[in-house]
């Protein structure tokens, strides 16, 4: 057993410990990119209803009829609502 033997055993024991800390930085950094897609998902969910105004039916969102009035976002089931909304807005304006 001479230093030689040691110095390789304190090298190996060097790269095995880089090697679980890189592993572990990776597993880190993969838990934070779910945590960051976990994070969006809620924002990516299509499904949400919203309330035609006129006949009151649930609308999803993503197949409503979006109609901006000053800045207001107001969705409708179909375009004759959203025409009628526009019809009853005209009058009351
Ligand atoms: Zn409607």
């Amino acid at each position: 057993m001479g230093p030689l033997r040691i110095l390789i055993l304190a090298g190996l024991l060097y790269i095995g410990y880089r090697l679980i800390m890189r592993s572990l930085g990776k597993g880190s950094g993969t838990k934070d990119a779910k945590k960051r897609a976990s994070a969006e998902k809620p924002e990516m969910i299509t499904d949400v209803l919203v309330e035609d105004p006129v006949c009151h039916k649930l609308v999803p969102k993503q197949q409503a009829i979006q109609l901006e009035v000053k800045g207001e976002t107001h969705y409708f089931c179909s375009r004759e609502c959203s025409e009628h909304f526009l019809s009853e807005k005209g009058e009351e304006l």
